[in-house]
């Protein structure tokens, strides 16, 4: 006993002997004190290297991992003190104030801070980090900053993610593979950078590169040589010219270009890319034939979007526009022209093109800022009769083809750059050279060069010019010469490198009349070892391991015990659960019956869309299960339940009803949850099921978007998509309920009814109203057209829970106002979620003025992602339910949440009903 007793003594002096010995103790006592820290971290034991997250070696702290636990609080100064650290990781939490100087510790591998409230970055950031591996700080509201110089020295870096950083500037230039030879990830997304591509990036060994939502431009050239290039977002640019020769991109899976202003033809070597999985073109100037690319590439090109000449892709242009627009290249392919020279007849309206029936016998482009050179095609067109292309900054020769244009009379190419002799025209035309400094010289050579020289001096009109062909030729061949050069010089071996497998999205074209459709193709890349089989396919979601095993969702949900339910949809139930790191979450489990192979596909491929949105106020998913029959959804839980409960709930469940200040800051949450869906994602979303039982919300009472069952990717402008109706009565639209068509103005009108349910408390079908008060639009809108003459109707329309002064009634009028704007009858008249965001925004500043609540900033941008936004499993037709209107649920298991619930509905059919709620 005596023994036993000694030992553990023993055990204990040297329990604290050796935490008394840390070194790294007084620092980590300084980050703890620093850090507000939440009941689930337990960093009490005296000896740091015992606390849960915090791992040591010899004494020395080498990982500190406290990911994602709601922590508040700033980081201590001295955190380069822990010399040993290797990773560092405080992502998802929600740490403000300097991210500290941690320049010096070279053995940190791993630095994640991402999805924090970091205010700024030291600008020796990366100082000495000769190990750092992998960085990511995306998300984070830092006050504008640079790439910093001392980036150049993190050597060994991989990957580095700042999206949604802050950045201003250029890109530096120091990407080459000298530089950051194993840098093959690089995500600047949804910054301010401006400025052209660096060149090292046409030296770099960069597989992943995103660089979309910014003020970047000039020319995307250079990507002919970034052959290891697998991924491209150049999304939301104003890149310019034309997309270069990638035959040498071999591995390259996906290319986003949407949203620029690139022109030209769609290359070959595009279309022609065996690696390719995903292309996006939508939006931008290109000409020529609608590409068209393999089957098994997903394309979102949308023709409309674009100048192609037809819309079938594939279908060859009439030979006229061929040739102009092979003029056109020789000029760079401009965006003036692009924007102008659009669809299959130059003769229809094209910029300073002129016709006599179908011929082309005007080409007047004078005046047009015009770079390039004269393009020897001209030839091909044998009506023209004028060309004038005075007044540009064309260099070049004149070509001598122009010479067999049988019916040509004028050519006018004064006050430009030409050089070279004028070829021999017949007789009777004139041409016009006039202005051209080296004109009849030999080459472009500056005054003092020799050869060319002299300023732009006037040579009159002539009648056929000298022939000076020798020396056009000689030109020609020199410049020939030259261009191969330079591109034997620049191109280079393609060179795959092995990737993990990874997962592409493919938007394509069903026959069932869903427009757009996803499904999801895993391809390993460059003989990657990640073979997939049926069933291993769910590692094919690339960010991060989402895959959560069965057992333990059985496990941590009591086996899906009944007191764990939090609610049904139409997905399955919806239960409680808790992880063993404390984590809540909430478990969808799909009703086995609505299993089938075109379920499964969609299943898997929603998730692999949904995990690339990320948004603080989309409901996040962190992981899901696939296992035989049982197909499970895991999101973060969301404790204070769904908008329906709290506003029209609130009695039954002995909650204060909302306030107004509270229901503006939802109203806001929800808007700009929804813009990202709209615009910042990296495609454009439609929710299509905006309502409040799709609305959560947290502790905080900060809410979050959900369910993204019926989500769909939107048209582009105001093309829109015919679908299968789907949604949720009372808050259509009433285009998208009559005729299908689904556009993100669909959202508007839904988001309009929720504020209507905000200011009114009323839901948007209550069928305890009197017959015409039953539809809460109808209603809103005859309220509204009173509402200047009797003002005691507006006062008595709005829930007579709110407390109402002054200030509050203005407030209020103001979003009465937009939410009959967002439910304006055309969508065209809806705004779009910007509008919303900015009123609703300008109502939150107002009202919260010195609130200093850091994480009730709404005037601030809140695009801080912490989720990835999230599929539900849809069931195909058989999980179809009719509306309940007495309002009550047809759950199984009672939930509240589920009085009104998303169906698929025949188009027909629906507006049938649609027409009898509406009166109209
Ligand atoms: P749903 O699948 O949307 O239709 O969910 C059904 C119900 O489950 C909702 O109405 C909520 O009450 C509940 N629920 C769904 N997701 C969550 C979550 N992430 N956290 C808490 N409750 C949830």
């Amino acid at each position: 006993m005596a023994k036993s007793h000694l030992f553990i003594l023993l055990c204990f002096l040297l329990n604290s002997v050796s935490s008394q010995t840390t070194v790294d103790e007084p620092t980590m006592q300084a980050l703890k004190s620093h850090l507000n820290l939440t009941k689930d971290v337990d960093w009490s034991n005296p000896n740091p290297c015992k606390w849960p997250t915090v791992e040591c070696s010899n004494n020395r702290v080498t990982r500190i991992q406290l990911n994602n636990k709601a922590i508040r609080g700033t980081l201590p100064s001295n955190l380069q003190t822990l010399t040993e650290l290797t990773v560092l990781e405080f992502f998802m939490n929600q740490i403000s104030g300097p991210i500290p100087d941690l320049s010096g510790l070279t053995r940190l591998q791993t630095l994640n801070l991402h999805d924090n409230l970091f205010d700024s970055v030291p600008k020796n950031l990366f100082s000495g980090m000769v190990s750092l591996q992998e960085a990511y700080l995306e998300y984070n509201p830092f006050s504008p900053w640079e790439i910093p110089e001392s980036l150049k020295e993190a050597t060994s870096l991989q990957k580095l993610s700042l999206t949604g950083c802050n950045l201003t500037g250029k890109i530096p230039d120091f990407f080459s593979s000298q530089t950051l030879p194993s840098l093959t990830s690089l995500q600047l997304s949804q910054n301010l950078l401006q400025g052209e591509l660096p060149p090292s990036f046409g030296a770099s060994s960069l597989q992943k590169l995103y660089l979309n939502g910014q003020k970047l431009n000039g020319s995307v050239s250079l990507l002919q040589n970034m052959t290891s290039l697998i991924e491209l977002d150049l999304q939301g640019n104003a890149f310019s010219g034309p997309i270069p020769d990638l035959s040498g991109l071999e591995a390259l899976s996906l290319f986003n270009v949407r949203e620029n202003q690139l022109t030209g033809l769609v290359p070959p070597s595009l279309t022609g890319l065996k690696s390719l999985k995903t292309v996006n073109l939508t939006n931008n100037c290109f000409q020529g034939p609608t590409p068209e690319f393999g089957k098994s590439v997903a394309v979102d090109v949308i023709a409309k979007t674009n100048r192609f000449c037809l819309e079938t892709p594939g279908a060859p242009c009439d030979p006229r526009v061929d040739t102009l627009l092979s003029v056109a290249e020789s000029l760079g392919y401009p965006v003036k022209l692009a924007t102008s020279w659009k669809g299959n007849d130059p003769c229809d309206g094209w910029l300073g093109i002129t016709c006599s029936g179908s011929n082309v016998t005007v080409v007047n482009l004078g005046r047009q800022g015009l770079t390039g050179t004269i393009s020897p095609s001209f030839a091909k067109i044998a009506s023209l009769e004028t060309i004038n292309l005075s007044n540009n900054n064309l260099t070049g020769t004149i070509p001598n083809e122009l010479t067999t244009l049988p019916k040509l009379k004028t050519l006018d190419v004064s006050n430009n750059d030409i050089y070279g002799g004028v070829p021999k025209f017949g007789d009777g035309v004139a041409v016009v050279t006039s202005g051209n400094a080296n004109i009849n010289k030999d080459g472009p050579l500056s005054p003092d060069g020799g050869g060319g020289g002299g300023s732009k001096k006037s040579s009159s009109v002539k009648i056929i010019a000298p022939v000076v062909g020798g020396v056009v030729v000689a030109a020609l061949c020199l410049v020939g010469l030259g261009v191969c050069l330079y591109k034997k010089r620049r191109a280079r071996p393609a060179k795959v490198q092995s990737p993990n497998s990874h997962v592409v999205v493919h938007p394509h074209h069903s026959g069932d009349g869903d427009a757009i459709k996803l499904s999801v193709a895993a391809s390993s890349v460059g003989g990657s070892s990640n073979s997939q089989t049926p069933n291993s396919e769910i590692h094919v979601v690339e960010s991060g391991n989402l895959v959560i095993s069965i057992q333990v969702l059985r496990s941590v949900t009591n086996n899906f015990s009944e007191e764990n339910i939090l609610g049904k949809g139409g997905f399955g139930t919806v239960y409680r659960g808790e992880l063993h790191d404390g984590t809540k979450i909430a478990v969808k489990r799909m009703e086995p019956s609505a299993v089938s192979d075109k379920g499964l596909e969609e299943f898997k491929s929603e998730i692999t869309v949904l995990t690339k949105m990320r948004h603080r106020h989309l409901v996040a998913l962190l992981g899901y299960c696939l296992d035989g029959n049982e197909k499970l959804l895991v999101y973060e839980y969301m404790p204070q339940g769904t908008l329906s409960q709290h506003l029209f709930h609130w009695k039954e469940e002995e909650r204060k009803p909302l306030d107004w200040t509270r229901r503006l800051a939802i109203a806001l949450d929800v808007a700009r949850g929804v813009e990202y869906l709209h615009t910042l994602a990296h495609q454009s979303f439609i929710h299509r099921d905006l309502k409040p039982s799709n609305i959560l919300l947290g502790d905080d009472m900060r809410a979050k978007v959900s369910d993204f069952g019926l989500v769909r990717l939107a048209p582009e402008g105001k093309y829109s998509i015919e679908t299968r109706v789907a949604g949720t009565f009372g808050y259509l639209a009433p285009e998208y309920a009559v005729t299908g068509r689904v556009t993100t103005k669909v959202d508007i009108f839904s988001l309009g009814v929720i504020l209507m349910e905000l200011i009114t408390g009323r839901k948007a079908l209550d069928v305890t109203q009197p017959e015409d008060s039953v539809h809460l639009v109808t209603w809103f809108r005859r309220v509204a057209a009173s509402k200047d003459k009797d003002k005691d109707a507006f006062k008595n329309a709005i829930d007579p829970n709110i407390n109402l002064d002054e200030e509050t009634l203005a407030s209020v009028q103001i979003v009465w106002d937009l939410a009959g704007h967002c439910c304006a009858r055309e969508p065209i008249n809806r705004p779009d979620m910007g509008h919303i965001v900015n009123v609703l925004s300008s109502l939150t500043v107002q009202w919260k003025p010195s609130e200093a609540d850091p994480d009730d900033l709404y005037g601030i941008d809140y695009d801080v992602p912490l989720p990835q936004a999230v599929k539900k499993w849809q069931a195909s037709e058989g999980l179809s339910q009719t509306m309940d209107d007495s309002g009550s649920s047809s759950s199984a298991y009672g939930s509240r949440d589920n009085t009104q619930t998303s169906i698929p509905i025949r188009p027909s059919g629906f507006a049938a009903s649609f027409t009898s709620v509406d009166g109209r």
